[in-house]
């Protein structure tokens, strides 16, 4: 009997992988859109961090051989540290986030976490290690609590209560009379994007990786909540290494550091304060963008 349940017990093991596998996937819409063309090692060990730095050694990548997109990419972000990544579009930003994840290995250079190359190591280890809080969450038709308890198999109520008041859900979900039960999605209550938002990041908390791949590209909202989901972005940033790519600058001036990508490689890097004084491609950047604004609010007056 245990020969035929042998089976089936892989099969769930790989069905729950999959499915975990699905809302990463989900998850990395709008970074991934080829299929994953990396596998493991054999024998390869899991990542083990105890200082989750992550280091970029001269990273060369092109999705075609013709064309390369970074084109010797450094840079270290220290464990703990609230980084941010900016640069034009097409600079390559979204590209070193599937690296991170290992969606793709570089043609040359390395990827460490705390030391360790992340080709040398499982895949399931590394994904386990990042959460990402994207922009556009993906919910399942399932109830609030199952969407949280998702980021992690075998979360507790517990834990999905703690996160969710992490997330600062726990207005909206005291407000409902089924609470933790009250189904999402299509089938049940419509969450605003905010709100969905907020469900990412309580499953990332859930999670609770020690490194944060954060999209802050929030344009989806309207300012006020913006600003409410910044704030709680940066409190679940404060103890983990992070790296936020951002579109809109004004999010990520209080950064540690700010990585500005051009042409595939780092054109610029230092805190807000000091980019601005070095007057190049940032100040440049940075400038535009305050300019836009106005106009904006010349055209809401
Ligand atoms: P944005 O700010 O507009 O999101 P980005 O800095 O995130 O841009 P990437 O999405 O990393 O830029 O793209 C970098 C370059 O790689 C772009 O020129 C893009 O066309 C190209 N690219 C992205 N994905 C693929 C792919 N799957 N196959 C081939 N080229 C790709």
């Amino acid at each position: 009997l245990t020969q035929l349940f042998r089976p089936l017990d892989m099969l769930g093991m790989v069905y729950r992988t999959i499915r975990q596998g699905l809302i990463d996937m989900a998850e990395m819409f709008r970074l991934i859109d080829t299929n994953v063309e990396v596998a493991d090692k054999p024998g390869a060990p899991a990542l083990v961090i105890r200082k989750p730095s992550v280091v970029f050694e001269d990273v060369v990548f092109g999705y075609e051989n013709d064309r390369t997109i970074l084109n010797g990419l450094s840079f270290e972000v220290p464990a703990g540290r609230n980084y941010a990544i900016v640069g034009p579009s097409g600079a390559g930003k979204s590209t070193l986030a599937r690296l991170l994840f290992r969606f793709y290995d570089p043609q040359h250079g390395r990827i460490l976490i705390d030391g360790q190359d992340i080709k040398d190591v499982t895949q399931a280890s590394l994904r386990a290690a990042i959460g990402i809080v994207p922009q556009d969450s993906v919910l399942f038709n399932d109830t609030i609590g199952y969407n949280i308890g998702y980021g992690r198999d075998g979360a507790t109520q517990a834990e999905i209560e703690a996160a969710a008041k992490g997330a600062a859900l726990m207005g909206l979900i005291d407000r409902l009379p089924k609470r933790f039960d009250t189904e999402v999605g299509e089938r049940g209550l419509k969450l605003s994007g905010g709100e969905k938002q907020r469900v990412a990041i309580a499953r990332t908390l859930v999670k609770n990786p020690p490194i944060l791949m954060l999209d802050e590209a929030t344009s989806a909202l309207d300012t006020r909540t913006e600003q409410d989901i910044l704030a709680t972005l940066h409190r679940i940033a404060e103890h983990r290494t992070s790296l936020s790519i951002a579109h809109r600058l004004s999010t990520i001036a209080d950064a540690d550091k700010i990585l500005v990508l051009n042409e595939g490689r780092l054109a610029e890097s230092g805190t807000h304060g000091e980019l601005l004084r070095h007057d190049g491609l940032y100040a440049e950047m940075w400038a535009r963008q305050a300019a836009e604004a106005e106009e904006l609010d010349e055209a809401a007056e």
